[in-house]
């Protein structure tokens, strides 16, 4: 992992608590609000660019800043730099902009145009860095990061251009000239409290799945239930709380105009089944050719929605599923699916994740089921203890079955719309996997305009601040067009504009509601 820099080992604990504090006490409250009773700022830095998160969005900007010619300090929260990025499969999509809008017709025209315009100068930059970055030599053919490798290296980079990435040290809020310009952050350091000038701000700080109050006001209210499938699954990892998205409503930002309800993530073991890395082994994307029923047996979605045909369609109809999967009680389903569907679309060798996903989910010790009559293997649903009916399953999938077989599921009670995936579950053997929605990151953040800054409620720019990586709302929607490619892009914009940002004309001194 990344190496690790100004770090102090007794601190962790302190940051992780301070994090988890303001995760209970002050979820949906503006972040500098939390920090009203603390000591003293203790140390005051000075540079041109303060990047906020370590993540692709984050690194990217902060380079980009470096090689324009800004000192740059990153502040992390982790005790390590990386972030979900650190843990991602590393593909880099750099679709064009009328694939974006076909795949995420809701999402924000300007962000996605922006994206598309900026990730293959992204990728020029890494390729002309040296950098642990493959493909992208043609238009359109998609790039990838080594994850770890590629956060190492821009880490690296950084400190030898004579920058730093400061690890537990977050954010706790921006701080303001009397002339609303943002002049820098207020951070939490093992040190104490940091003040850190700069003409300019990047937040980056990836999301707020981990926001209890949002999520259950966006998304479901089945939060508790939902696994999480980010950074913050693993060992001694910050919540992401939507920092980034707090310090900017509080200087007035708009959200985003979408996405709030909608987020990426797959489908992963059901308790008690056990996670470990890759956590894209439990991607269930052969889910539009199964049938999905609740934790009370009943079938619920269509599996398979979507606007799209061939390969996408498979990836964003698994998108759409687990959405409607975190709705349910428990955010909780199971995929139940024939031999024809295993062999073609969940086994080891069909290409859709390369792992053979029953095989997968019941190694985890999450419930799974296998049977050469539907009722039987209703029966062993049934007995997963999880509240399954094996009566409703079995007269939702015969009824499924009967309307697949004279092509009228769009008529079903629950339609299911495309003719393609409404295969009928017939042949044996008869799988289930027992699953919950993983959450990886969310879609509605702040909104900004194409050179990255982030924008008032006004329309106009807020002085000073940036914005890049999963912090930028409505950039997916819906359908999920590739964070990394999102933080590629925007953490390219944003740097090189934010070192282009003027000293603030209202000086350094910090008005009266942000000054430490
Ligand atoms: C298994 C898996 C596979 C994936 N594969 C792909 C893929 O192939 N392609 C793709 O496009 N996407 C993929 N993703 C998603 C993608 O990796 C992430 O959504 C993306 O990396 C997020 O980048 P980011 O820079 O916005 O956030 P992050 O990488 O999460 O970085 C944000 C950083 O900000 C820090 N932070 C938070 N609050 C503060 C604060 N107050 N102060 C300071 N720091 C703070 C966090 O600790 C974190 O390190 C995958 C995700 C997973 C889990």
């Amino acid at each position: 992992m990344a190496k690790q820099t100004e770090r102090s080992s007794g601190s962790s604990r302190r940051s992780f608590l301070a994090g988890a504090a303001a995760g209970i006490a002050g979820s949906a409250l503006p972040v500098g609000a939390q920090v009203a009773a603390q000591a003293p700022t203790t140390q005051e830095i000075r540079t041109d660019v303060v990047v906020v998160g370590g993540g692709i969005g984050g690194l990217t900007a902060a380079v980009c800043a470096q090689k324009a010619g800004a000192r740059v300090v990153v502040i992390e929260k982790a005790y390590e730099p990386g972030g979900t990025t650190a843990h991602s499969e590393g593909g880099v999509a750099n679709s064009t902009y009328e694939d974006m809008r076909a795949n995420a017709p809701e999402g924000d025209p300007d962000v996605q145009r922006t994206v598309s315009e900026n990730v293959d100068k992204w990728g020029e930059l890494m390729r002309s860095l040296d950098a642990p970055v493959g493909g992208g030599e043609k238009p359109g053919a998609g790039m990838s990061i080594a994850p770890v490798m590629w956060v190492n290296f821009m880490v690296r980079t950084i400190e030898s251009g004579g920058g730093k990435v400061l690890v537990e040290t977050p954010m706790l809020r921006l701080l303001t000239n009397r002339q609303e310009e943002v002049i820098g952050v207020l951070a939490d350091s093992p040190k104490g409290l940091i003040r850190i000038l700069a003409k300019a701000v990047v937040l980056a700080t990836g999301g707020w799945m981990t926001n209890a109050t949002l999520v259950q006001q966006h998304i479901t209210r089945h939060f508790g239930s939902l696994r999480q499938r980010n950074a913050s699954f693993y060992d001694r990892k910050p919540p992401f709380l939507g920092d980034g998205l707090f310090a900017a409503l509080q200087l007035g930002a708009q959200p985003s105009t979408g996405g709030f309800d909608s987020f990426y993530g797959h489908l992963l073991p059901a308790r008690p089944g056990k996670i470990t890395n890759p956590m894209s082994n439990w991607s269930a994307y052969f889910s539009p050719w199964c049938v999905a029923v609740n934790r009370f047996g009943r079938r619920f979605t269509d599996e398979a929605q979507g606007k799209l045909t061939g390969r996408q369609m498979t990836r964003q109809g698994e998108q759409m599923c687990v959405q409607e999967v975190a709705r349910q009680s428990d955010a909780m389903a199971a995929y139940v699916y024939d031999d024809i569907v295993y062999k073609q679309y969940a086994c080891e060798n069909c290409g859709l994740g390369g792992i053979d996903k029953y095989i997968a989910y019941k190694m985890s010790g999450a419930p799974t089921a296998m049977a050469n009559t539907l009722t039987e293997l209703a029966r062993q649903m049934e007995d997963w203890g999880v509240g399954m009916s094996a009566e409703l399953i079995v007269r939702d999938i015969t009824e499924y079955n009967q309307a697949a077989k004279n092509g009228k599921t769009w008529a079903l009670p629950v339609p299911k719309t495309s003719a393609k995936h409404a295969l009928a579950v017939e042949n044996p053997p008869f799988y289930a996997i027992l699953g919950q929605a993983g959450i990886t990151s969310t879609h509605g953040g702040i909104r900004v305009n194409t050179l990255g800054q982030v924008l008032h409620r006004s329309g106009k720019p807020i002085p000073g601040l940036f914005a890049a990586g999963v912090d930028i709302g409505n950039f997916n929607n819906c359908t999920y067009l590739g964070n990394l490619t999102l933080g590629a892009g925007y953490g390219y914009v944003s740097g090189n504009n934010a070192a282009k940002q003027p000293a603030p004309k209202g000086g350094w001194g910090a008005s009266p509601t942000t000054s430490a």
